[in-house]
Formats: structure tokens, sequence, C-alpha cells
């Protein structure tokens, strides 16, 4: 390719919008323009990486023997009805109605119908397992889309789905991809890690997310410094630590009071007493009703190990409003003695504490030396915090949990009999007996996944593509486009190349030095084939390493050999 040729745009100023470095550079580099929030053009340069990661993908996927598909991004609102998600997906999916007035959503996945497609046509055990895949556009309103292509409303996703008749089929299914997804996100050359997560609104019964770790990611990963234990924030179990508090008095209970005391902050200050002696109480709205969480004032509830414990769909912090009704007092004064007609839950390390201070349930006021049971009663002890650094590991006996920030590039489902029971997806097993198909359901954000290479892969001056996704693997630099030697030796190389099927870029524009220099640099093409004075003195170019800055001296019948080896070594 001739970049006076190409569509290249590149710029020197870092857009405004951009808050990441992978979005600067994107859009610095020529790869992708805005059109609306979240919803992006891929421009040629952008495209040729996202085909990368897409090849990668689908190499690993056929490895496994899974079955490439593609199906409709619009889809009919009976099928959504069908599973119940209609009701529960809420704004993220955007529905429109046709010339008939008919339901219809822009698929923000595909769940619904690749079971309806598989109910109509797999009858017998003989037909499973079977695992189909598509690489094809997602769509969904995200409340806050940024990031560029990090966080889009319109993106594009690689999805499989898993259909076995026994778990045990189920299971090596999960693996398989699990395995793939290993190697897919290894070829793509990312520091990544396979994590317990959350299965959210697509529901199921276990799952792992893979994350690229960056500090920029929006991902919390809790992983143990010792065993192999990790896990997303959202998931991340915390191991409940003995305490012993038998023997200890419990003393009088005291109403104090607190002026504008509001925050555990405020208390700490206020009473000179340690955040690990209070205890918050927080009201939710759990589908609808009431719940009252208790959790160490050190602690911080964590909402989806809430929602999971109750399982409930929706849960969210009640309105002021709402908690004044139940506790008689504006936010900021609720504690649990007292509370009538409301769920208590309590996180574990509460069942540990003595003369604990809490709200009143009365403006300005809070209570100290309470106590469990004597004071109030909890209905349910549970683990409902977030993990901390330094917890200690769930699992393994010795290890402290760390924090870390990633990106989620892939996430694995085990979704069970969920979407075969609800759509009445059956097969006639070898006994003669009908039975559900046991799903899974596999994701890649393709965009997402070329902006996290971006993330771990880049310099103050611009993108370090890994060999194996970057958009070209060579760009041929001519110093000075006046000078007829250095241009035919430049276009002599550039010949050759083609002739040996390298990807190569020439930056044939009549343009400075520096600003090319620049500019190879922002696109980060891995190798750099200078042609300057050099080649007209010695009949030499300078072959250099974007990534390490390493260069050789090459003579110019030498320089294709030369790249050769270094890509096959690069690309094996
Ligand atoms: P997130 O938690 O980041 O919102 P999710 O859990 O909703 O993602 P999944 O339903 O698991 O996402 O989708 C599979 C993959 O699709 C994700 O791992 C991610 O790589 C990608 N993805 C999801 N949402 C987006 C988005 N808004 N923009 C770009 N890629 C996305
Ligand atoms: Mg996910």
């Amino acid at each position: 390719m001739r970049w006076s040729r190409y569509f290249l745009p590149t710029l020197r100023e870092v857009p405004a919008e951009a808050e990441v470095i992978s979005h600067q550079l994107m859009v610095r580099a020529g790869m992708i323009r805005k059109l609306a929030a979240g919803i992006y053009s891929y421009l040629p340069f952008g495209l040729r990486a996202l085909k990368k990661v897409r090849e990668i993908i689908r190499e690993e996927m056929n490895r496994k023997g899974a079955l490439e598909v593609y199906l409709p991004v619009v889809q009919p609102a009976e099928i959504w009805q069908e599973s119940g998600r209609w009701q529960l997906y809420g704004k993220e999916l955007l529905r429109f109605k046709d010339r008939h007035a008919r339901d219809f959503c822009l698929g923000p996945t595909h769940e619904e119908v690749i079971t309806d497609i598989v109910r109509k046509e797999v009858k017998s055990y003989r037909q499973l397992p079977l695992n189909l895949y598509q690489i094809q556009t997602k769509f969904r309103d995200e409340v806050r889309p940024r990031f560029g292509l990090m966080r889009g409303r319109e993106f594009e996703m690689k999805d499989a789905y898993s259909f076995d008749k026994d778990e045990e089929g189920a299971n090596k299914s999960y693996q398989d991809m699990y395995d793939a997804y290993c190697r897919i996100f290894e070829r793509c050359d990312l520091n990544f890690r396979a994590v317990e997560a959350d299965t959210g609104p697509i529901g199921g019964s276990y799952s792992h997310e893979f994350m690229v770790l960056a500090d920029t990611g929006e991902d919390i990963v809790v992983g143990c410094d010792t065993c192999s234990y990790a896990a997303n924030m959202e998931k991340a179990e915390v191991r409940r630590e003995s305490i012993e508090t038998q023997g200890v008095e419990m003393k009088e209970l005291e109403k104090i009071y607190t002026p504008q005391v509001k925050t555990i902050q405020d208390l700490t200050t206020f009473l000179s007493a340690k955040p690990d002696q209070m205890v918050k109480t927080l009201i939710f709205q759990v589908d609808g009703r009431p719940v009252a969480a208790l959790v160490r004032g050190d602690h911080e509830i964590n909402p989806v190990k809430l929602k999971n414990l109750l399982g409930a769909d929706v849960v969210e912090m009640a309105d002021e409003e709402t908690v004044r009704r139940i506790t008689g007092a504006p936010i900021g004064f609720t504690g649990p003695v007292g509370l009538k007609g409301i769920e208590i839950i309590a996180d574990f390390a509460v069942q540990g504490m003595v003369n604990f201070i809490t709200g009143a349930n009365e403006v300005d006021r809070h209570l100290k030396n309470v106590n469990l049971n004597r004071d109030f009663k909890v209905d349910r002890f549970a683990d409902i915090r977030q993990a901390m650094e330094g917890d200690l590991c769930p699992r393994c006996e010795t290890g402290r949990l760390k924090i870390t920030r990633g990106i989620e590039v892939g996430h694995v489902f085990k979704l069970g009999t969920k979407y075969s029971k609800a759509m009445g997806a059956t097969f006639l097993d070898a006994d003669g007996k009908e039975k559900y198909i046991i799903m899974g359901c596999y994701g890649i954000g393709v965009g997402r996944t070329v902006a996290a290479a971006i993330e771990q892969n880049h310099d103050e001056n611009g993108i370090i593509w890994p060999f194996p996704i970057a958009p070209f693997h060579v760009l041929i630099l001519p110093v000075n486009m006046t000078d007829s030697r250095m241009v035919e030796t430049a276009e002599k190389i550039y010949q050759e190349l083609l002739a040996e099927g390298v990807e190569v870029l020439l930056d044939d524009r009549d343009e400075r030095p520096g600003a090319k220099f620049k500019d190879a640099d922002l696109i980060g093409i891995p190798l750099r084939i200078t042609v300057g004075n050099l080649a007209v003195s010695e009949g030499k170019v300078e072959i250099k390493f974007r990534k390490t800055g390493e260069v050789e001296k090459v003579p110019v019948n030498e320089v294709t050999q030369r790249i050769k080896a270094i890509l096959s070594a690069q690309l094996k």
C-alpha cells in the first residue's frame, strides 16, 4: 500500500473527548472516527487491525470445532418475551416498532435467536454437541458510552453458543472455549488473566471473564498473592474471619447527639472512634421491596452479592423519601435498632462486633454500644461486602488478596438450561426421554480487544503494535522524496516485499522527514525501513524495531531476506 493513495488521516493534537490512551491513539492514528456517542466508523487502518483479531478468533474457534453462522441484528420482541428478557433487559435494549407497529429490538446478544434455531432443528441426541458462533455487530444502549471502542453502543462481538446433551458434555464445551480464549489472547500478545465472574443479565450458573490487565480498566480484579484464585470484584468472595466475642462485656446502650454528622468519616472525627467500631446501615429497594443491609464501617457493600443472595432482578439504593418513610429520619442517621417491617441482612463481619455505633433513626442522633440480639435481630448473615486489599484469600490458607484493574475482553458462561427451559429447546436422548439441552455462551469484544492491546502496548510517541495484530508489518520510509535514488531504492524494496506477500506500507508522501518519523511512531508498525543518505552512499538501509528501538543496518539487496526472517520468527 502506498500512503499517498491510502486513507490514513493522522492527527497531531490529542482529541479533547478521548480520556484513555487507546482512544486517543486510535483517533490520532486514523483508525476510527466518531459518528455519534458510542458509535464509530472504522477507517482502513483500523479495520486491518480488527480483521487480524477476527481471524485469530476464527481460527481458534474453528480449531475447537465451532461452526460459523451469521444471525440477524434486528430481532422480534416475541423471542425476548419468551425468555423473559423483554422486561428484564432494561434500557440497554434498543427497542423500536416496524411499519405494522410490531415490536423489535437491536440484538445486544443472541441467546434467543440461536435457541430459536436450535429448538426447531435439533431433535435427537445424535445432533449434539453443537457449537455455533458468529462475528457480528451488537447494539447496547449503554448509559455511559466512553473510551472509544472500549465501551461503545454499537460494537463487534464474537459470540458462540454451545449445546450439549448432558453435564459432562457441557463442561467439556465450556473448557474448550476457556482454552480457546486463552490461546486467542496469548496469540494477540496480551497480558491477561481469567477470573471468576458474576453472570449478570445473561444469567446461568457460572462464568469466567478474561481480563487484560491495565490501570485504565473499568473492572476491578481481585487476585490472591499466593494461589491462583482471581475474581471480578463483583464476585470476589471474602473469607469469614473468626472473631472471639465471648466474654466481652456488653455496655449500656446510649443515644448521642451528633449534629450534621452523616458519614462514617464525619463520625470518625466527631467521636474519635475507628470505622471498624461502626456499622453502616443501607436501605435498598430489592425488586421493589425495601431491605436493610449492614456492613462494618470500614467495609463497602457489594450490591451484586446482595442481588444474588436474594435472587433478585433489580437492586437499587432507596431514595431519600423511602429512607425517611422506613426509618423516620433523613439519610445519614439510619440504624438497625427499632427498624420494623423490613428484612435485615448483615455482613459476616458484623457478626463478630460488640458495643458498636450505628445511626439512631432520628435526625442528628447516633447510638453507642449497640449489640446484636440484645438491641436488634438480624434476619440473616451473609457475605455481602466488597473484598479489600489484604483480605484473607477465600481459597488458600495463607494468601492475601491484591486488587488491580482490568479490561474485560472476553466472557464465558455456563448457562445450563435457563434458555432451553424458557424457550422449550429439548431433544430425545438415547433412552427415548425428552430432555432440555444444556447451553453455554461465550463472547469476545473484537474492537475492545484491539483497544486493550493498544492500552498495553504504547509509549509517549504512539502505538507499538504486537506483530500478530499489526495492520501492516513493515513501513518503508524514504526520507527525501525529491532524491530520486532514495525513491528508487524504496520502490525496489517495496516491490520485492509485495512479491513476497509481506504486508507493507510505503510512505511515499512528500512530507518533511520529521513529520514522517512522527507519524511512523504514532501508527506503530512493528518494523520500519528507513531509506536515507546511507542508501545513497553505502547502499544500506536501516531496519528499526518499533518496540525496542533496536536498529540494524542492512545492504539493500539483503533487506527482503532479513525482513522475512524476522517475520517468520515473530509470527510463528
Ligand atoms: P461489561 O461488563 O463491560 O459491560 P458485559 O459483561 O455486559 O460487559 P458480555 O455480555 O459478557 O459483556 O459481552 C461479551 C464481550 O463483549 C465482553 O467481554 C466485551 O469484550 C464485549 N463488550 C461488551 N459490551 C461492550 C461495549 N459496550 N463495547 C465494546 N465491547 C463490549
Ligand atoms: Mg461480561
